[in-house]
């Protein structure tokens, strides 16, 4: 034992060591010190739990220099997104435009001018530049930017309804997922839910009814991540605007993704657009800006002037606000609705939504034909598959893509979970998703081909 202990070097002695040279150069001398301190005492540990000294002993510069590394890889790393689903809130929603990345690479690095008005040389309001944007886009007075549409909810509630009663359908009491549920934001901003009709069906005489003294506004939740068929009826925004005018109320509207673009023109399922809603007369409605608009998290709240007025004053707006590189990304984004002709080719989110099967299915060919002889375990094979568009937009509609798929030869299932955990430890992780006995990767997100062959080459 004794001995074994003996075989641990000092600190001094490894530091002195030549190996040790670019470590020390690329870390510093106290992270390497430390670093090392852990591997002796992880050393000593395992002489006196197993009395033998680990294997990696045998190079201690070696164990260092990985035990560094490791720490050094950022927590936040790319991955190639072949799950199948187009917006992945796990895997960070919309990829970003090149005019949204080169955008916030100037914002980040230099003075901008948020807050600052080059013309009077005074303090400008930083939503400012986007507003006159997003009016042009969607028609709206006012526009007012929070940092996701989840904020934008609580906002508008916030400022236009706090004391007061918020009539909503029972079919449009929305949990989003991530503690995200109408009830409960209503409750924080400081209103009272008063709830209408029934889950399948709501008419506007159940908000005539509900409306009394302490009404503050009518309220509709887009059903963005589920689908009620059958003996259902809403009451479109067009008649509760009118509904609400009556009673002078505000007409707020949560769209969730909302799109900027009519995406049945792209063959797309149709998603409510913004536009359609301020024409309809609706007040304020919010949406997201990471979901089909393709740019930052954000949350976009477009409608009348007086009530943003509002909603910029409100002691949540300076809590909630968004910062320069989002900003950076957001303008860079709306800029590219201003040329609809180059939508699908300049905005990532959409480009993806509109490859053609037999595109992706000719990628995925050329991967099945450079990889079968690598993973020679596995029968590799180009399939049909439906991508989904994901973040809760469309949840029923599916798009026809293609797939290569990995099958076990010997059906295992150890063995293809052994696969997907072994991508997922890849410099840049590779995520697939497995289902019906095989590793589906959904080759519709896919942009660097010849990136993906050199890593699952190796
Ligand atoms: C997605 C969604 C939200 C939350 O938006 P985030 O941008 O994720 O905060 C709220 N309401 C609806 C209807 C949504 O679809």
């Amino acid at each position: 034992m004794t001995t074994l202990y003996s075989q641990i070097p000092s600190t001094d002695r490894l530091l002195r060591d030549e190996a040790f040279a670019s470590l020390l150069t690329t870390y510093g001398h106290s992270r390497v010190t430390q670093t090392l301190r852990q591997l002796q005492d992880e050393a000593r540990a395992a002489i006196r739990d197993a009395q033998r000294l680990p294997a990696w002993c045998e190079n201690w510069a070696q164990a260092a220099s990985q035990r560094l590394e490791h720490e050094n890889s950022h927590a936040l790393r790319s991955v190639f997104n072949l799950s199948g689903t187009v917006l992945h809130t796990n895997l960070g929603r919309a990829v970003q435009s090149q005019a949204a990345i080169d955008a916030v690479t100037t914002a980040m690095g230099s003075a901008v001018t948020l807050e600052y008005d080059l013309d009077g040389a005074g303090r400008g309001h930083r939503d400012r530049a986007i507003a006159a944007l997003l009016c042009q886009l969607t028609g709206a007075e006012d526009a007012c930017i929070v940092n996701n549409n989840a904020a934008a909810v609580l906002l508008m509630l916030a400022a236009t309804s706090a004391g007061g009663e918020v009539v909503v359908s029972r079919g449009e009491l929305v949990e989003i997922g991530g503690a995200f549920r109408i009830p409960d934001v209503m409750r924080q901003a400081g209103c009272i839910l008063h709830e209408v009709g029934t889950t399948n069906r709501t008419h506007a005489k159940d908000y005539r009814q509900a409306i009394n003294a302490n009404t503050a506004a009518l309220m509709k939740v887009h059903t963005s991540n589920y689908h009620i068929a059958g003996f259902t009826k809403a009451v479109e925004e067009a008649e509760l605007v009118e509904l609400a005018q009556e009673a002078d109320l505000p007409v707020i509207v949560d769209l969730g993704s909302g799109s900027l673009v009519d995406l049945s023109l792209y063959g797309l399922p149709k998603e409510p657009m913004p536009q359609a809603l301020i024409a309809a007369g609706v007040s304020l409605v919010s949406f997201s800006g990471d979901k089909l608009l393709g740019g930052p998290q954000a949350g976009i709240i477009v409608g009348k002037k007086a009530l943003i007025e509002q909603l910029q004053h409100h002691p949540l707006k300076r809590a909630l606000r968004a910062d320069k590189m989002t900003l950076a990304a957001l303008e860079a984004t709306l800029r590219l609705y201003l040329h609809p002709e180059k939508l699908t080719q300049n905005l990532p989110t959409l480009r993806y939504l509109t490859r053609p099967q037999a595109e992706i299915r000719d990628q995925a060919q050329r991967l099945c034909d450079a990889l079968t002889a690598r993973y020679s375990e596995f029968a590799l094979r180009v399939e049909p598959c439906l991508s989904q568009i994901g973040s809760g937009s469309l949840p029923v509609e599916r798009l026809p893509g293609a797939a290569l798929t990995f099958t076990p030869h010997d059906g295992s299932g150890r063995r293809l979970e052994a696969l997907a955990s072994e991508w997922r430890t890849l410099p840049q992780p590779v995520i697939g998703r497995i289902y019906e006995g095989r590793l589906w990767l959904d080759c519709r997100c896919l942009d660097d081909e010849s990136r993906l062959l050199e890593i699952l080459l190796k």
